[in-house]
């Protein structure tokens, strides 16, 4: 046994000893100096002032590139690059604007042999996509990342930041932050959990990011879920195109391309459609509860594996033919079927006031604007399955929230609507809205009665409307496919529309409009569409 012990210790020295002359050889072939700057307050040395001279002695034990000058906090170098706080750990600051704000100790430990590698090498080593996305870059960024020695996910989002700042070290500013170290400032911010991006005082993200999704999110100063990558070709042959990356097109993608059906989806604004902004999903199988935008990562995540996705780009025509010739803002398809899943879109109350104050009180999405109205008044306006789920989301989340319903019974499914009075959330029957009031924003409604005719005025912060969507036509429209008497696609039982290879699914065709339909509809139209490729049903009908 003990031989055994031995044995492992030797091999796990000599293991050690290949990886250290592994760095060495690594280093020594960097092409560039990396020289450090440390600025600590003498006199007032801590554990952090110690740690980071420890962890920068041992690097330079590994390569004489690395150089290390020390200054006191008043010295005028420290007053030149803005350092007032100790240890901050300035790296190549002649070139690049990156700092340590704390020790690179534990996990931290990577980051920093990542950061000298980079620097020494004097290259972001960023993939094609990445690149492209920073080509987007317009304006300067000061990215905070909070860290912690403790956190094995911090370094991955602190080589995103270090590849930014190197690729871009004209707008790119990079502070890495050690939560122990400056509790100050994780408190300033509120990073109760690490790693957490920021730009520009904007969070970014939380969590480590993929190198294009932190670098999006930076571009974008939001934070992005998903990367989709961009296409530069000008035209595009496919089988199948999809107008819509709802979960009606997302699946009808991964049905058409399975098929071995060339396929494209095109979505003009974010992919998910009315999903992504539902706050909560409890009644999509495989899931007791799942986050709306949660689950259209999800779908998206896995139409990517199959179908390229164009997102951010608008139809503006289609020429139906064989085959059919789809001209985007972007470029043109031309495609031998056409599948519209183009949803539907939030239905307007038309009261004065709601266009006025819309974006300033006015919401049609809980989801996006709920945090703001944290510990305030807002109605929900609506009686269906969206308003009370809504309704129930900003009440848990600290919003006094009361729901206004212009019929004496709600519409909604008796499972959400039983949620509310445990909740706590009073509703306005019989009561409509007459008009949204205020200054800069909204101040308050005015409501009437439909029973009674007596109108009254309620104060409040926010309108949140939730009273259905009406169907996205207008591409259909203009393209001549006939609709039903409600406004909807008219199509046959198969999915077909009255233009041969043009075919609806989703909310688009009325009906139920359940993430579950909706999916169920988009797999039906992409099988029919396969059929119909094969078996071309216009022929057939042509030929008879
Ligand atoms: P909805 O079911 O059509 O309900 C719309 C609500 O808004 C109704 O209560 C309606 O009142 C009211 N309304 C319509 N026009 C109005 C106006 N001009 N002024 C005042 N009130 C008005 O719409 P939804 O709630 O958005 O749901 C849409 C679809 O998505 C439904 O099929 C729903 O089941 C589904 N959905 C499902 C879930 C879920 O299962 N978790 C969640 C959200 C949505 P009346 O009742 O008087 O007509």
């Amino acid at each position: 046994m003990a031989l055994g012990l031995d044995r492992g210790e030797k091999a796990a020295q000599d293991a050690q000893q290949a990886f250290l002359q592994q760095l060495k050889r690594t280093f020594a072939s960097l092409p560039r100096e990396i020289p450090l700057l440390l600025f600590v307050q003498r006199g007032k040395e801590d554990v952090f002032v110690d740690a980071c001279r420890q962890v920068v002695r041992a690097f330079r034990g590994l390569t004489d590139k690395i150089t290390l000058k020390e200054y006191n906090l008043d010295h005028e170098l420290a007053a030149k690059h803005n350092v007032d706080s100790s240890p901050t750990l300035l790296i190549d600051p002649d070139h690049y604007n990156i700092r340590w704000l704390g020790a690179p100790m534990g996990e931290e430990g990577r980051s920093f042999l990542e950061a000298m590698l980079l620097v020494g090498n004097g290259k972001a080593d960023l993939g094609e996509q990445s690149l492209k996305v920073l080509d987007h870059l317009d304006g300067p960024r000061l990215v905070k990342i909070f860290v912690s020695p403790t956190c094995p996910y911090c370094p991955q989002q602190v080589v995103n930041g270090l590849k930014a700042a190197i690729q871009k070290p004209e707008l790119v500013s990079l502070e890495i932050i050690d939560i122990q170290c400056r509790p100050d400032l994780a408190d300033q911010y509120g990073a109760q959990s690490v790693p957490q991006a920021y730009a520009n005082d904007v969070l970014i993200g939380q969590g480590a990011q993929q190198e294009e999704v932190f670098l999006s999110s930076l571009v974008k100063l939001a934070p992005q879920t998903i990367f989709i990558p961009e296409s530069t070709e000008k035209v595009v042959h496919t089988d199948v195109v999809i107008v819509g990356g709802g979960p009606a097109g997302l699946t009808a993608g991964i049905y058409t391309e399975r098929s071995g059906l060339r396929t494209a989806v095109i979505e003009r604004d974010a992919l998910g459609g009315q999903v992504a902004l539902t706050p909560i999903v409890e009644n999509y199988p495989g899931f007791t509860q799942v986050g709306g935008k949660t689950l259209v990562d999800i779908m998206v995540s896995h139409a990517l594996q199959y179908v390229q996705i164009f997102q951010g780009e608008e139809v503006l025509d289609v020429k139906p033919g064989d085959p059919i010739e789809v001209t985007t803002t972007r470029r043109k398809f031309f495609t031998r079927t056409l599948l519209l899943a183009t949803g539907a879109n939030h239905r307007h109350l038309g009261v004065p006031g709601e266009q006025q104050f819309s974006g300033r009180g006015v919401s049609y999405c809980a989801t996006c604007d709920g945090p703001l109205f944290k510990g305030r008044k807002v109605i929900m306006v609506g009686g269906g399955n969206s308003a009370v789920t809504e309704a129930l989301y900003l009440k848990h989340m600290g919003v006094d929230v009361t729901l206004v319903h212009r019929r004496d019974r709600l519409r909604a499914q008796d499972v959400l609507a039983n949620q509310l009075p445990a909740a706590g959330i009073s509703i306005m029957y019989d009561t409509e809205i007459k008009a949204i009031e205020g200054r800069e924003k909204v101040q308050r409604v005015r409501l009437i009665n439909s029973k009674s005719g007596k109108s009254s005025d309620l104060a409040v912060d926010g309108v949140f409307i939730a009273i259905g969507y009406e169907p996205a036509v207008a591409l259909a429209r203009k393209i001549g496919v006939e609709l039903n008497e409600e406004g909807y696609i008219k199509h046959d039982a198969f999915h077909r529309t009255n233009i041969p290879g043009i075919y609806s699914a989703g909310d688009v065709e009325g009906g139920y409009k359940q993430i579950v339909t909706a999916t169920g509809q988009g797999a039906a139209a992409a099988m029919t569409i396969f059929e119909d490729l094969i078996n071309p049903y216009w022929k057939m009908a042509e030929a008879s």
